[in-house]
Parts: structure tokens; sequence; C-alpha cells
């Protein structure tokens, strides 16, 4: 694979890639399409495969195992945490801190009944706070196609 154009200048300029499978050197070689504009990484003659998924790392199979014991360990998290607790840090909220709360069921504990989601304004529990926010808007607009009649009814 040759050099790239200038990305900003060629945005739309087709570009021809040329592909025969590493291990196939004898290969038909298959001709594709594409944009020059694209980004190709280009791999040096020696790289490193995953034995399990036989793919470059990071694989899809470190990657979806890293996802399920981030999820495992959210869900361990947010178990700990106590009623009336910040969902994001876990810790007390005392009255004079400014909170912010969501109504309805609460989504990552629904153990603690409705309205109960609740979380601390500040820096360091704002991440939380907007990852709560997407599901939750999320299932208010399920909701809402819910209470709607379909196309046929009414
Ligand atoms: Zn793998
Ligand atoms: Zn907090």
């Amino acid at each position: 694979m040759g050099t790239q154009p200038e990305r900003g200048t060629w945005e739309h300029r087709p570009l021809v890639l040329v592909l025969r499978p590493a291990e196939q050197p004898t290969a038909k070689v298959t001709h594709y399409a594409v944009r020059a504009s694209r980004t190709f990484f280009v791999l040096p003659e020696h790289y490193s495969v995953c034995r399990l998924c036989d793919e470059i790392p990071p694989c899809t199979h470190a990657t979806t195992e890293a996802a399920i014991d981030r999820e495992m360990e959210n869900a361990e998290r947010l178990m700990a945490i106590q009623p009336g607790c910040c969902l994001g840090c876990g810790e007390p909220i005392t009255a004079r801190m400014k909170t912010e709360r969501f109504p309805g069921s609460n989504l990552w504990r629904p153990d603690l009944g409705d309205g109960s989601a609740v979380f601390h304004t500040r820096a360091g529990c704002q991440d939380y706070v907007s990852m709560y926010r997407k599901q939750w808007q999320a299932k208010g607009i399920e909701d809402a196609q819910m209470t709607l009649p379909g196309p046929n009814e009414g």
C-alpha cells in the first residue's frame, strides 16, 4: 500500500486498495475502491495476533472481557451503596450538599424505590450523572412510546 495523499486536499479522492491474505501469498488479490481520506493502519512485517481469536489486539474477545469486568465491578459497586447515598461515589448526601435527583424508578438500584436515584452535583460524580441521565432519557422515550397508540389503533 503506497503513501496516502494529504487528507485535507483529497477528501473524496478514490483509492484502489489491493488485498491479499498475509498467510496466502499465492492467493488472488481483491480490489476495493476506498476513499483516500480514510486512515489505514499499516502493520509491520512482524505483528502479534491473539492466540484465541486470531485477531490483532485488542481483539473482540479481550474487549468483551474488559467490558464484562467493568460491568461486574459496576454492579458490585452499586449493590454496596446505602439508601440515600450518591449512586456515583456511594458517599452519604448531607443536607448542605447540592444534589441531582431523578424521578421515576431507580434504574440502577430498583430495590431502593421510586425517586431514589440521587447524585452529588460535584465534579467527581458528574460522569455517573451523565451516564444515568442517558439511560433515564432512553427509558423515558421507551415509556412514552409504550403509552402511544399503535398505528392501527384508535
Ligand atoms: Zn482474542
Ligand atoms: Zn457522589
